[in-house]
């Protein structure tokens, strides 16, 4: 699916025609603000009033993900998990759809192209990490302007729940494919490590993943309603190409 005949159609439309707004382009929309309608770039403040999120599970069929030697827990199983708590925690607060809602595997790029288009929506995606044993801790990632007061907020709630000796990872600036190929708000929650024995064990309690989940939902409804009030200066934006397949990791 990564070269798929309608991308490869997609390219030889794009160059034979004449006003192609690819990445590099200069006509892309690069404004501060275009009232919660999509934005190539993602420079503008983050969405204040939105009325749809996106809910994507990490992984998912053939691809696991990372997988717990404590618990032998999948991490697409935990994630698809979570994401059916964050949708309960949301309902009749607003609107939700899940990625996937089921075992399946859904390609990356396929994922970005859905969410893309979308108006007044954002898209969180969630996943479980893995390194070392030693490391631990919630993780929050973003890349578009217009996702950092969010992702500010999530990596704040997750922190808030974590046990103090998990630490805070912190907020990573990375250009992937879910938070840099969507044209919406988006952002990639990564729990907790699956490779450390206690973080596992905390991961493998359904009452850790609902206050998760709920800390999750905290901060889409704040953002709701506040917008970026309260969470810091916007990082400077960057004119970088869409993330692929080929990409050199953690780019
Ligand atoms: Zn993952």
């Amino acid at each position: 699916m990564r070269f798929g005949l309608p991308t490869l159609f997609a390219a030889v439309a794009c160059l034979l025609a004449a006003s192609c707004a690819g990445p590099g382009t200069a006509n892309v929309p690069s404004g501060a603000s275009n009232n919660g309608r999509p934005d190539y770039w993602g420079h503008r403040p983050g969405p204040k009033g939105f009325d749809t999120v996106i809910i994507d599970a990490g992984h998912g069929g053939k691809d696991s993900g990372a997988v717990s030697g404590t618990t032998g827990q999948k991490e697409k199983d935990l994630a698809l998990d979570t994401a059916k708590r964050l949708q309960r925690q949301l309902g009749g607060k607003v609107k939700t759809r899940l990625m996937r809602s089921d075992d399946t595997f859904i390609d990356l790029d396929v994922r970005a192209a859905r969410a893309s288009g979308q108006s007044n929506t954002i898209l969180v995606s969630i996943h479980y990490n893995s390194s070392g044993a030693g490391v631990r801790g919630p993780e929050t990632y973003y890349w578009r302007v217009d996702s950092h007061g969010l992702a500010t907020r999530f990596q704040r709630a997750l922190t808030s729940v974590s046990p103090a000796e998990s630490g805070n990872r912190g907020m990573v600036r990375r250009r992937l494919r879910l938070t840099r190929n969507p044209d919406i708000p988006c952002v990639l929650l990564e729990i907790g490590y699956l490779s450390n024995p206690s973080e596992a064990r905390l991961c493998a309690d359904p009452g850790y993943r609902d206050k998760m989940a709920a800390a999750i939902a905290r901060a889409i409804l704040d953002q709701q309603a506040n917008g970026d009030a309260g969470t810091g200066a916007l990082p400077r934006p960057i004119n970088a190409p869409p993330s692929r397949p080929s990409d050199p990791a953690g780019s």
